[in-house]
Order: structure tokens, then C-alpha cells, then sequence
């Protein structure tokens, strides 16, 4: 069908750390070379030669928060976001991606969720999910957390579970407790990142929760990942004191530009902020909480309109980390490649540049306009144009 042999040629390569112009070999789905100068061998059976001079040759994108069934229905029924297709993922230059529930944990299930997450990888990309919901108890497929991070190979945490929220269950310190520690063992005993993924809600408390339970030093502040931290100024800087404990902060690249939302604060923004306040660049990640829904509710809490979370927000904004705070390229990378693979523990498979890798490359033009996509050595885009679509696409 398609060669899986590929040689890109002459690119300026970044690991996301400046690599240099050299070529980069895919064979089998993984990076086999990354050497300067790779001459195709008829023995190698068919090879695809690509030219990608003058152009960046960069890992493929992490995007750790997307409602791969859809989301929300905070407005009925008719307001279920739909679910993710292939391509959606793959134009953004999303190579690998976790599956999340959000609000509804009644009509869409975790174990939906996993077949989803299968369908994806079967299409050609990499798949992950999160087992729970918003609510406490988490809705999970073998009744604990703990157990599905054990047993099922895709679950890698436990999520997207919402505090500081009026759509929350209301959780206790208790119950947040409880469920780091299962999903701490069930890491633990799977060799899993097991990272508790939290919604953080509007609610002034922010991640209060979080910064008591670290205090107590029994469980690592590199369990949480709170996203949405750049939902508005004093959880961004709750957030930075988070950083510099050691914490991991995720900021949300769907962006609801309606009038009750304008608090929040452009992730390409607040990831510059950080660093002016001075924050590690390594403590920070960006997901699109692509197919998520955006409603817009009203002083009293009605809800008066909805928007749709879109994973091409990924991209957009990683491009205004270079274009418009002027980030450097191997920086901005990061916080969509390199990042979110140790925090998610799929280095080095995931993230990165190497010869062992998955081979999930982006191909960027110099006006950082996505070219090329690969997933595990196939050309999903090519020259722009999707060329591999999902199923029902
Ligand atoms: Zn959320």
C-alpha cells in the first residue's frame, strides 16, 4: 500500500532541541536513522524519498486532553458535542492523544471511551485514555481506578475529575486523596504514569485542594496534572506556585470568547507569563480539550450558548508561541512534544526525535505551516492535504 520505508532528506531536525539539518529515517513505524546523509539501497524494497529542504522536521504532537466521544449536554441532550474524527487530530499534527469524559459520565462510559481510543489506533494513530469522569466516585470499566490502570493497557490516568467547579461532585480533600493514591499504586504496579487529571473550575478556591495535599508530602506533587490553569489570572498564578513546587500545569488551547469567559487568559500568553514569573519550561504542557464542550453560562448559572473545543487549537497556538511571544522553536516544541511525554510517561518512545522512537513526525514550511504528518511511519498529510481518513470520513 504505502512504503514504509521513508527517508526525509535535508531537514532542519529538532528533537524538540535543535538537531540540526540532517535526514531522518522511518522504517517499521520507528525512526531507524538520524544521520546526515542516507542513500536509499534497492535492498531496503520500496523506499519513499522525501525532500524537505529549508523545511522543520519535529517530533509529532501530544495532545493529553481530548473528548474523543464528544462532551458536554449542559444544555440537554441536543447539546452532546460529537465525537473526534481521525483527520480532526491529524491536520492539528496530533500523532498521539488521550481520551477523556467530561460532565457526563451517564450516557458516555469509559469503556465506550476505550473503544473509541482502539478505533483511532487502528486508523493509524496512538491512543491513551483516562478512566473516570467529572463526578466522584469515578466511573471506571473494572469499578476501580486503580484496577483499569492495572489491567486495561490504554488507561494511563485517571480523569478528567473537576473540582473548583459548580458542575463538580463537589469532591472532599478526601476524595481527591483517595483517588491519587489509586491511581498512584495502579501507576505504580503498571509502570503507568498513573497521573490524576483534573478539571479546575472557576470557583475562587482554584487548586487550594492540591496545594494541601502536596504539603503533606505522602503523594507526589508529579500525580496531578490540573488543566485549564489558564482559565483566569489568579488560577494562572496559583498555578505558577504549583510549578515551583514541582508540579506540572496544563493550559487549554480552546478558547470560549464569549463575554462570561473573557477572564481567561490565551494559553500562548500565559505560557509566557510563566516564564516571566520565572517557571520552568519543562513544568508546562498545552492540550486542546478538543471535542469538549464550551458552554457559555450566565451570572446565575443558566446555561445561554455553546461552543465546541476544536484539537486544531493545539497548533494554532503552539504557532503563537513562536509567531507572537516569540518563543524559540525547540522551546515552543516542548510544551506540546517533550513535555507531556515524561509527564504522561511515554518517553522515549513518545515526543521526541530518536533513533528507537515511534516515528510521529511533523513536517513544518518555514512559516510554520503544517506539510507532512507521520504516525508510526505512515503519511497521514502530505503536502497539506490529509491523505489517510478515518473510517466514516
Ligand atoms: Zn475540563
Amino acid at each position: 500500500m504505502k512504503p514504509l520505508f521513508t527517508i526525509l532528506k535535508g531537514g532542519r531536525r529538532y528533537t524538540p532541541d535543535d538537531a540540526g539539518v540532517g535526514d531522518v529515517v522511518l522504517a517499521a513505524g520507528v525512526i531507524t536513522s538520524l544521520a546526515d546523509n542516507v542513500l536509499p539501497d534497492p535492498s531496503y524494497g520500496e523506499v519513499e524519498v522525501v525532500d524537505v529542504k529549508d523545511k522543520y522536521v519535529v517530533p509529532g504532537f501530544i495532545d493529553q486532553h481530548v473528548h474523543l466521544l464528544g462532551g458536554g449536554g449542559e444544555g440537554g441532550y441536543a447539546t452532546r458535542t460529537p465525537e473526534v474524527m481521525l483527520s480532526h487530530l491529524t491536520r492539528a499534527g496530533i500523532t498521539t492523544v488521550v481520551g477523556c469524559l467530561g460532565t457526563d459520565g451517564t450516557t458516555r462510559h469509559v469503556a465506550s471511551l476505550l473503544a473509541k481510543a482502539r478505533a483511532l489506533e487502528l486508523e493509524g494513530i496512538s491512543t491513551y485514555i483516562y478512566t473516570g469522569a467529572y463526578e466522584v466516585p469515578a466511573p471506571t470499566i473494572t469499578e476501580s481506578v486503580r484496577d483499569d490502570l492495572i489491567i486495561i493497557d490504554k488507561v494511563i490516568g485517571c480523569g478528567e475529575v473537576a473540582i473548583a467547579d459548580h458542575r463538580s461532585a463537589q469532591p472532599s480533600i478526601e476524595d481527591i486523596r483517595k483517588l491519587a493514591a489509586q491511581s498512584r499504586v495502579g501507576g505504580l504496579l503498571s509502570n503507568k504514569a498513573g497521573v490524576l487529571h483534573l478539571h479546575v473550575g472557576n470557583n475562587p478556591q482554584g487548586i487550594g485542594m492540591l496545594l494541601e495535599l502536596i504539603a503533606e508530602q505522602e503523594i507526589p506533587v508529579t500525580q496531578f496534572t490540573p488543566t485549564h490553569m489558564n482559565r483566569n489570572q489568579q488560577l494562572l498564578d496559583q498555578g505558577i506556585r504549583f510549578a515551583a513546587l514541582g508540579g506540572m500545569i496544563d493550559f487549554t488551547t480552546s478558547v470560549n470568547l464569549s463575554e462570561s469567559n473573557v477572564a481567561r487568559v490565551k494559553a500562548a500568553k500565559a505560557v509566557s507569563y510563566c516564564l516571566e514569573q520565572g517557571v520552568d519550561l519543562s513544568h508546562i504542557t498545552m492540550s486542546s480539550d478538543g471535542n469538549g464542550s464550551l458552554p457559555v453560562f450566565d451570572e446565575q448559572g443558566d446555561t445561554i450558548g455553546f461552543m465546541v473545543g476544536e484539537p486544531m487549537s493545539l497548533y494554532r497556538e503552539w504557532r503563537d508561541l513562536v509567531l507572537e511571544e516569540q518563543l524559540e522553536l525547540s522551546q515552543s516544541l516542548k510544551v506540546i512534544t517533550g513535555n507531556p511525554s515524561r509527564t504522561l510517561k511515554l518517553f522515549p518512545r513518545k515526543g521526541t526525535l530518536k533513533v528507537g522512537a515511534d516515528a510521529d513526525i511533523v513536517v513544518l514550511n518555514q512559516d510554520l505551516e503544517i506539510e507532512y504528518v507521520f504516525a508510526r511511519g505512515y503519511c497521514m498529510v502530505r503536502q497539506g492535504q490529509v491523505v489517510v481518513k478515518g473510517v466514516f470520513e
